[in-house]
C-alpha cells in the first residue's frame, strides 16, 4: 500500500451493515508532514437518526441480546481473528494519520484483537445472582445491557480506545453505535472493516464519522439512546454529562489527568528513566495518563533532572514510518498550544532544562522533548494537561508533602510511586487520588487491569472484568411462591 492508494479513497460511515456514502468531508492530514492523505465522511443528523433506527431495530429483534451469549463469543472471536489479518494496514494508515512511531501504531492494532479474545471470554459469564429472602420468595438477579450504547472516541488512540469499550459492550449484548474522532479516523474503518468481515446481526455496531460540535453531539442528545461512554477532554465530557443529565441517560466517563510519579530517595534512577521515556514522551506525550510530574525528594533531586534531560535530549524526534523514538504532535493548532504552555511556564519562573520548542527544521508538527525543573505545584504546566511531551520535576522535602502535591490537581487518573522499599510502595496507595497507582514502572499493567479515573479524571471503569459492569444494569425478580 502506498500513500496514493491511501489518498484516492474517501472514507465512509458505516450503518446498518453498509457503508454510507456522505455529502461532506473532513480533510485529514499526516502531522508528520502536514500534507493532506484522504478524506473522511461527515455524518449528517439524518444518518445519526438512521444509525439509531437501525441499532434500535436492532436491539428490538433480539439478534444479539437474546441470542446464546457463547454465539456472541464467536462473533468476538472472529473479530479479533479479522482485525490480526489487517495490524499492517492499520498500522500503516494509523502511522500515516498520527505520525507514531509504526511499531506503536502496530500494538494499538494487537491491542484492539487481545480486547475482543478478551471479553469474548466473558459473554457467557456475565452472571446474576440468588439473594435468599426465606422460604416464601425466591429473589435472582438478571444483568442485561443497556440497549443502544453510544461510544464517543478520541484521536489519540482511536482503534485501541474504540475497542477497549466496543468488546466488553458488545460481551454484555449492547448494540453500538460509534463517533470516531475528526483528526485520526482512518485506522477505525480498518477495524469496522474487520467487523463487517466477521459478520455481525444488521445495525449491530455501527461507525459514525464527522465533528464532535455536529456529528457528536447529534448522536449524544439523540432521544433514543440508552448510554453514553465518552473518552476525551473534561470540556467535552462536562457538556456531554449535563446535556445526558436531562434524560437520565447513564455515562462512563474516561476523562484527561494529570499524573504525577514520587521519587523517593531510594529509588533505582534506571526504572525512573525508563518511566518518564515511556510515560512522558510515548505518543509524544499525547496519552490521557501519561506521567507529566515528577515529584522527587530534594536529596536526589539534582541529580533525576540531569538524568531525566539527558534521556530526553536523546531522543530521536521524527516521521514514525522511519522508526523514529517520537513522532509528532497531532496538528498544528496541538504543536501551538503546547508552545504556548511551555512559553508560559518559563515566564512563571520554571526552569525549561532542555526542549520547549517546535523543531522547525522539519515539515510536520514536531514538539522537542522538554523538561522544567524548579516547578512550583501551583504553576499552570503543573496544573493543567499539556498532552505533548513535556515533565515538569517538582522538589519535596518529606513525604506528607510529596502526597499533597501529587494529589493536589482537579485531576485523578493515575499516579506513581518509585522506591525500593516495600513498606513506602505498600503505604503510598491509600494515599493517592488516582485509579491507578503503578509501582516503580509507568503503564504497569494491561488490558486485564481495570482503569479509570477519580475527580474531573472521570468515572466507570474500563478494561479487566470490571468493565463489564459499565455496560450492564442489574434488574431484581423477586416472585413470591405459593406456601
Ligand atoms: P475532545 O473532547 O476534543 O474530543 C473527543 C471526542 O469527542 C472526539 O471524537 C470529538 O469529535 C468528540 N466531541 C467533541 N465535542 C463533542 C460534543 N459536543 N458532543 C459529542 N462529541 C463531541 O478530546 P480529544 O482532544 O479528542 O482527546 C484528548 C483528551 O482525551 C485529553 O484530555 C485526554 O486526556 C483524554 N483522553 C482520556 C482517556 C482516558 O481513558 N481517560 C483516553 C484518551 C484520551
Amino acid at each position: 500500500m502506498n500513500l496514493l492508494e491511501v489518498r484516492d479513497k474517501s472514507w465512509m460511515n458505516f450503518v446498518n451493515g453498509e457503508w454510507l456514502h456522505s455529502a461532506d468531508f473532513i480533510a485529514v492530514e499526516n502531522p508528520a508532514t502536514g500534507q493532506v492523505i484522504a478524506s473522511i465522511a461527515v455524518a449528517s443528523e439524518d444518518d445519526v437518526s438512521r444509525a439509531v433506527v437501525a441499532a434500535r431495530a436492532c436491539v428490538a429483534s433480539g439478534a444479539l441480546t437474546r441470542c446464546r451469549p457463547s454465539i456472541r463469543a464467536e462473533m468476538m472471536m472472529r473479530i479479533a481473528s479479522e482485525i490480526r489479518t489487517r495490524i499492517e494496514d492499520g498500522a500503516y494508515i494509523g502511522c500515516l494519520e498520527s505520525g507514531k512511531p509504526l511499531n506503536a501504531a502496530r500494538a494499538e492494532f494487537e491491542e484492539a484483537a487481545r480486547y475482543f479474545e478478551y471479553y469474548a471470554g466473558m459473554a457467557d459469564k456475565i452472571e446474576g445472582s440468588a439473594i435468599p429472602l426465606g422460604g416464601a420468595y425466591l429473589d435472582y438477579t438478571i444483568r442485561e445491557p443497556h440497549g443502544i450504547s453510544v461510544h464517543i472516541v478520541p484521536w489519540n488512540f482511536a482503534p485501541s480506545i474504540c475497542a477497549r469499550s466496543l468488546a466488553p459492550a458488545l460481551a454484555a449484548g449492547n448494540v453500538v453505535i460509534v463517533k470516531s474522532p475528526e483528526l485520526t479516523p482512518l485506522a477505525m474503518i480498518i477495524l469496522f472493516e474487520a467487523i463487517e468481515q466477521a459478520g455481525v446481526p444488521e445495525g449491530a455496531v455501527n461507525l459514525l464519522c464527522g465533528y464532535g460540535k455536529t456529528t457528536g453531539a447529534a448522536l449524544v442528545s439523540h432521544p433514543d439512546i440508552d448510554q453514553i461512554v465518552f473518552t476525551g477532554s473534561v470540556q467535552t465530557g462536562v457538556s456531554i454529562m449535563k446535556a445526558a443529565s436531562e434524560r437520565s441517560v447513564p455515562c462512563v466517563m474516561e476523562l484527561g489527568g494529570k499524573s504525577a510519579g514520587i521519587v523517593f530517595a531510594d529509588a533505582n534512577l534506571d526504572q525512573v528513566v525508563e518511566s518518564v521515556k515511556s510515560g512522558t514522551f510515548y505518543n509524544a506525550g499525547q496519552v490521557c495518563s501519561a506521567l507529566s510530574r515528577l515529584v522527587v525528594h530534594d536529596s536526589i533531586y539534582d541529580m533525576v533532572v540531569e538524568r531525566v534531560s539527558a534521556m530526553a535530549e536523546a531522543l530521536e524526534v521524527g516521521d514514525g514510518l522511519v522508526g523514529a523514538d517520537m513522532g509528532p504532535v497531532v496538528s498544528e493548532l496541538q504543536l501551538g498550544k503546547i508552545e504556548g504552555m511551555c512559553d508560559r511556564a518559563k515566564s512563571a519562573g520554571a526552569r525549561l532544562v532542555t526542549g520547549g520548542k517546535r523543531l522547525h527544521d522539519k515539515s510536520g508538527w514536531f514538539m522537542q522533548p522538554t523538561v522544567f525543573a524548579n516547578v512550583d505545584p501551583n504553576m499552570e504546566i503543573a496544573q493543567a494537561e499539556v498532552f505533548g511531551p513535556v515533565l515538569s520535576i517538582i522538589k519535596f522535602h518529606n513525604d506528607d508533602e510529596a502526597f499533597e502535591i501529587a494529589n493536589a490537581t482537579r485531576f485523578g487518573l493515575v499516579a506513581g510511586v518509585f522506591t525500593q522499599r516495600l513498606d513506602i510502595a505498600l503505604k503510598a496507595p491509600p494515599r493517592l487520588n488516582a485509579g491507578q497507582v503503578f509501582v516503580n514502572e509507568w503503564f504497569a499493567g494491561g488490558i486485564e487491569t481495570p482503569f479509570g479515573g477519580n475527580k474531573m479524571s472521570g468515572h466507570g471503569r474500563e478494561k479487566g472484568q470490571e468493565a463489564i459492569d459499565s455496560y450492564v444494569r442489574t434488574k431484581n425478580v423477586a416472585i413470591s411462591l405459593p406456601l
